[in-house]
């Protein structure tokens, strides 16, 4: 009856059209892959699903007071712009990854990162312990353990978070501003950051 107007598409060709732009069973949000044909379904699961990534000012992340200094470090030192996931932190007590006891663990399958409070390292190495997990959870970083990463200027202090196994058990390296400082960058920008610094002997 009328020619001229709009064209409005029915649910059946929104559902077609998407089945064209993009396999419309994978997440809407992140392409993760769903197992269901059904669109409204589809719909559910990627509400549902946490895969979703935010600018580090609108992070959905808790956390225990115990880590708080920890977590405005990391916050206060990321650069602009770092999307993250959703995330909690949870404290526990006896954490093993694949049978072996272990300070800390993240996991990205249900979107937490646990520290075990009774491990030395979170006795003695908390901000180490913290800046490792999130280097893996938010980072991506993988380990850095070998002993070109060991430097002998540093009192056998490794110079990243990320060599965890060969370095010192503690935060005392931390103490020193400069070092701290840098240990913050080589989290972020790995090859960028000034190895030349030293402790001072
Ligand atoms: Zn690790």
């Amino acid at each position: 009856m009328n020619g001229n107007s709009a064209y409005v598409f029915s649910i059946k060709e929104v559902y077609f059209i998407n089945k064209i732009e993009k396999d419309p069973r994978t997440c809407l949000k992140c392409g993760t892959y769903l197992f269901t044909l059904n669109i409204s379904v589809l719909l559910i699961l990627s509400a549902l699903c946490s895969c979703q990534k935010y600018d580090l000012e609108h992070w959905p992340v808790t956390y225990p007071p115990e880590v708080e200094y920890q977590m405005n470090l990391f916050i206060d030192n990321a650069p602009q712009g770092l999307e993250v996931k959703p995330l909690t932190i949870k404290l526990t007590s006896n954490l093993y990854l694949q049978g072996t006891k272990v300070a800390g663990k993240s996991s990205h399958k249900d979107n937490t990162i646990y520290l075990d409070t009774t491990s030395a390292k979170w006795k003695q190495a908390r901000t180490s312990l913290v800046m490792h997990e999130l280097g893996h959870y938010v980072l991506r970083r993988q380990h850095l353990h070998d002993t070109t990463t060991i430097l002998d200027t540093w009192q056998g202090y490794p110079i990243s978070f990320m060599n965890w196994a060969t370095g010192k058990p503690s935060d005392w390296n931390l103490k020193r501003e400069d070092l701290l400082e840098f240990y913050m960058e080589e989290l972020f920008n790995p090859k960028q950051a000034d190895v030349s610094i030293t402790t001072g002997g």
